[in-house]
């Protein structure tokens, strides 16, 4: 058993959670054509990439979320539209 998108990685809105998904759904695949008579390894290769990815855009989501919605917002907020502070 795996799981992927939402399931897998829910995290703060940061406009990366259906392409997240949609790329875990064609990594997935991609990893169980590698392997076909081994699901476990497939599995266990396509969540050793995953977990870092969507850590990774979680982070993104969580910075994000303190521009818009943090103690220094407006000006976290205009700092980030003016080119300065910009999530990854
Ligand atoms: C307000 C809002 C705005 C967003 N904006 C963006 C955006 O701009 N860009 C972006 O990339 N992402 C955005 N997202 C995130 C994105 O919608 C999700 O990350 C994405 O839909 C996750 O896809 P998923 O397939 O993992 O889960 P879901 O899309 O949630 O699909 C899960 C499906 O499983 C079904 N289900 C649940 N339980 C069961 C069950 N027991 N049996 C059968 N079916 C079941 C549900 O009905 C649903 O259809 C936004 C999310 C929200 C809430």
């Amino acid at each position: 058993m795996t799981l992927l998108g939402d399931a897998a990685h829910l995290a703060a809105p940061n406009g990366e959670g259906a392409n997240l998904a949609m790329l875990d759904g064609a990594e997935l695949g991609r990893a169980i054509a590698a392997h076909p008579d081994d699901i476990e390894t497939a599995l266990a290769e396509y969540e050793r990439a995953m977990f870092p990815r969507s850590a990774e855009a979680a982070a993104d989501g969580a910075e994000l979320h303190e521009i818009l919605f943090g103690d220094g917002t407006p000006r976290t907020l205009l700092d980030m539209f003016q080119g300065n502070g910009q999530p990854r």
